[in-house]
């Protein structure tokens, strides 16, 4: 008996995986890049759909400068928590602006989105609170509620019902229960029904947290996520979000209209016990949250590839995670071979997609999730529904049988 024998499935998926040869479809090596879409993989340039740069901010000028100038006068790192000795000016400047751009008075940063759901969450809720999250949610949510004293307690993803049920059998506790939800879920890609949560929560007299990390930057007038988007934010408790996808940086938030929240950042471990993000990090997302402020082109452009990425996916037969077009585009597969395949078949055109097969999906989901971005060209996408289209003819030109969809 070993400690490692338990990862006798680990050991089997990584030699399958192995014995298809070629670029790794996981953790796949990214030996160069060069712009927020273009990477060097296996030793050629391909296109870099599968990352979370939405809006291609990791390669702003602007952005890169601030990173610069903030090493040049506040070093590399911290080599402190927030709590001691890492509490610099840029964390707080980061934090008022976050607050000030939702008109709330409350922000904590984090150094990741995954620490923001485990310090916002595990904080908020106690021994004798609840947690009412969605099923599918992120692992970070669920890791949340294991570090948290609270009873978690799941309901039905995206069930209004399912989860107004729960709440009425709370009775008077739903009054100390934070209902969690995503905006937009990253796996499928589709959207909580945002209107019904906050009606049946607001009905309970419930909390509602809102984790914004893939729509944040993207939908909204001023790029404040799905809540702005839907007219909400007079209704939501607290929003979480991240720093490592739209703001091209790493790190995470949590937001609030109450101002106690300040307090939480007293108790909550994922917040005290760890380093602060290091200087240039925080002066990057800092202009990068300016850019998202300042206007909606960037924004603009990406729902224009998605609308017209969705459609041309959904012409050729692809089953879509959603109707609804976003971001991201989630093919979904019956099995794990279709979605290797296709994930195969895109990386030999050049282009780099996520691959996502369970346990790391919800449901047991097979799946390529292809990421858009406002820095794409509308070559690049051109180039990646063309890839789509030769992938979903059933014969290939030398007669073998592609992947089925
Ligand atoms: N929440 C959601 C919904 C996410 O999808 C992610 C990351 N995929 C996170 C939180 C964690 O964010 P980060 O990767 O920045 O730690």
């Amino acid at each position: 008996m070993s400690l490692f024998d338990k990862f006798a499935p680990q050991r089997a998926l990584q030699a399958s995986l192995a014995e298809a040869g070629g670029v790794a479809p996981i953790a796949t090596p990214i030996d160069a890049v060069q712009s927020a879409t273009s990477g060097t993989i296996g030793g050629r340039r391909v296109i870099l759909a599968g990352t979370n740069n939405y809006l291609g901010l990791t390669h702003d000028a602007t952005c890169r400068a601030a990173a610069i100038q903030a090493i040049q006068s506040f070093g590399t790192g911290t080599t402190g928590s927030r709590m001691a000795s890492g509490n610099f000016a840029g964390h707080r400047a980061l934090e008022r602006a976050l607050a000030d751009a939702f008109g709330w008075p409350a922000a904590i940063v984090f150094s990741t989105g995954y620490q923001a759901n485990l310090g916002a969450l595990s904080a908020l809720a106690g021994a004798d609170d609840f947690l009412l999250v969605d099923a599918d949610s992120h692992a970070s949510i669920h890791d949340a509620c294991r570090l948290s004293a609270a009873t978690t307690i799941r309901f039905r993803h995206n069930d209004v019902e399912n989860l107004a049920r729960r709440l009425e059998r709370l009775g008077d506790d739903a009054r100390r229960t934070l209902v969690v939800v995503e905006s937009l879920y990253s796996t499928r890609g589709d959207r909580a029904p945002l209107r019904e949560i906050v009606d049946v929560v607001r009905r309970h007299g419930a909390f509602l947290l809102v984790d914004e990390a893939h729509s944040f930057g993207v939908f909204g007038a001023r790029g404040l996520g799905i809540c702005e988007e839907l007219g909400l934010l007079d209704e939501v408790d607290f929003i979480v979000g991240t720093f490592s996808k739209s703001l091209g940086g790493v790190g995470g938030f949590c937001l609030s209209r109450h101002a106690d929240l300040e307090l939480a950042r007293m108790v909550s471990r994922p917040y005290i016990f760890t380093a602060s993000p290091a200087p240039p990090v925080i002066a990057a997302t800092h202009q990068a949250l300016r850019l998202v402020l300042a206007g909606h082109d960037l924004r603009e452009r990406l729902q224009r590839h998605a609308a017209h990425v969705y459609a041309e996916v959904a012409r050729l037969g692809y089953q879509l995670g959603t109707d609804t077009p976003g971001p991201v585009v989630a093919l979904v597969f019956e099995t794990r071979e279709g979605a290797l395949g296709v994930w195969q078949g895109l990386m030999d055109a050049g282009i780099y997609t996520n691959l996502m097969i369970p346990p790391a999906t919800p449901s047991g989901l097979s799946l390529v999730r292809i990421s858009l971005s406002a820095a794409h060209s509308d070559d690049d996408i051109a180039h990646i529904v063309a890839a789509l289209a030769h992938l979903a003819e059933p014969q290939t030109a030398d007669g073998v049988t592609a992947p089925a969809i």
